[in-house]
């Protein structure tokens, strides 16, 4: 197994050495680490310009990780810097409201309608966590049903997993989350409109929440089948709980609005679809750190001061992050950006099957717009099982050749890859002769 975890005499091999003294696991988020992809050292980058960066080393990759999504314009986009240099020099945190925040509250508001109030957070993470505070406060019921696979950030409330049977009581994913608190999320597999209503019909009024991903980014791009997010408001509704979306991957990725005003998801209308809360993060904040969640104003209503909710930030709403994010969805009402990067994924889905199919590889391409993700399978992906049951050793050798050749994948079966505004045809061209390379070295295994 040539690619996995050979030394290289790198300075990325060097710095992650020193790395593991001082930084637990060497890495600041797991998903950087590449566990998951037969361990050693992850590249360490350096620069980043466009399409492109640059480790310590100085070798170029082509990135489609894009920062795990927020990186859609790609790296140091001109008017997103400026925008970053302008807050820096004003001062970048006065612990009082700012027009900026007022300004773009206005902007995400015009761009998904579901949005009465907001608030600005610091992550998604946080995003997520307050919609479920908020809704157990609006709704006074403290459960809440997710969907396996599906990530909402690392709180302890959607750290849970399923247990097994088609809808369960969830069962900790991490230590360090009480039982108590698994005993209150609720776990159905996704698509599965039957398993949510059982759920729903079982736990009742018990539930504050249904929270989903609208369309899925976290276990390779998956669409929700038509109609499910339709039963699921309706479903959801009949009993008093309330939908949340989290459209921290979503929004701004397929189109200049979120999932929920997103006209590839064959539903009747957008209000039929349409969530209570919403929670956001990654591209608003233009490759900042922000988070921010909103939705109907009676239920944003109850949060402090105006309500008994509590949610609050020394950082929330800073003027760099907010000032990068107006930057960024001012570049991304650019007309025809969108259908750049649906055009260039679409050549890149097209290129990397074709190279797989030569080269008798089974798999398995989700693509969304200017997203995709690949999974070594030879059925399709809608769900987490079936994203699961998937080649992950195929994966983690795939995913050593490419970043041998300059291009740079997540190092996770389950992540997508991302188009960026920068990326131009001849990087796509690259990145199938690339692909085609590394499916004949794939062969002997
Ligand atoms: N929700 C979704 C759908 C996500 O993909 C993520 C991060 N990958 C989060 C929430 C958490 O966001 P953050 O990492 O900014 O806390």
């Amino acid at each position: 197994k040539p690619y996995l975890n050979k030394p290289t005499g790198s300075r990325s091999e060097a710095l992650y050495n020193e790395a593991l003294q001082h930084i637990v696991g060497g890495v600041n988020s797991p998903s950087r680490s590449f566990k998951a992809v037969g361990g050693g050292a992850p590249v360490f980058m350096k620069r980043g310009k466009g399409a492109y960066f640059w480790d310590e080393d100085g070798k170029r990759y082509i990135d489609y990780l894009a920062a795990y999504g927020p990186i859609i314009l790609g790296h140091a986009h001109p008017h997103v810097t400026a925008a970053i240099c302008r807050a820096a020099e004003n001062g970048t945190l006065f612990g009082t409201p700012t027009e900026l925040e007022v300004v773009f509250a206005r902007m995400l508001k015009s761009a998904i309608p579901s949005l009465d109030k907001v608030r600005f957070v610091n992550s998604g993470t946080e995003a997520v966590m307050t919609t479920i505070r908020v809704a157990r406060a609006f709704t006074g019921r403290s459960k809440i049903i997710k969907f396996a696979g599906c990530y909402h950030g690392h709180s302890d409330l959607v750290l849970v997993a399923a247990g097994s049977g088609p809808s369960t009581l969830g069962i900790p994913d991490s230590a360090g989350v009480p039982k108590s608190i698994a005993s209150e999320v609720i776990t159905v597999p996704y698509n599965d409109s039957e398993a949510l209503e059982a759920a729903l019909a079982h736990w009742g009024d018990e539930i504050a929440a249904v929270m989903i991903e609208p369309i899925v980014g976290n276990f390779g791009m998956v669409m929700p089948k038509p109609g499910f997010l339709e039963r699921l408001c309706t479903a959801t509704r009949r009993n008093g709980s309330l939908v949340i979306y989290d459209e921290v991957i979503t929004a701004f990725r397929f189109h200049y609005g979120a999932a929920q005003t997103f006209d590839g998801l064959e539903a009747p209308s957008y209000a039929a679809i349409e969530p209570d809360l919403t929670a956001l993060g990654k591209i608003i904040g233009g490759g900042l750190p922000i988070g921010a969640y909103g939705g109907r104003k009676e239920i944003m209503d109850k949060v402090a001061p105006l309500g008994p909710a509590y949610q609050a930030g020394t950082m929330a709403g800073n003027p760099a992050s907010i000032s990068a994010g107006i930057a960024c969805l001012e570049a991304l009402q650019e007309p025809g950006l969108y259908d750049r990067l649906d055009r260039l994924a679409a050549s890149l889905e097209a290129g990397l099957a074709a190279a797989a199919r030569a080269h008798g590889i089974a798999l398995t391409i989700n693509r969304i717009r200017g997203s995709l993700s690949t999974h070594f399978c030879n059925h399709p992906v809608s769900d987490y099982e079936e994203a699961q049951d998937t080649d992950g050793e195929l994966f983690a050798h795939f995913f050593r050749s490419m970043l041998e050749q300059g291009i740079c994948l997540a190092p996770s079966k389950y992540e997508a890859w991302f188009m960026t505004a920068a990326h131009t045809e001849q990087d796509i061209a690259d990145t199938i002769t690339a692909a085609d390379h590394a499916f004949a070295k794939l062969k002997p295994y």
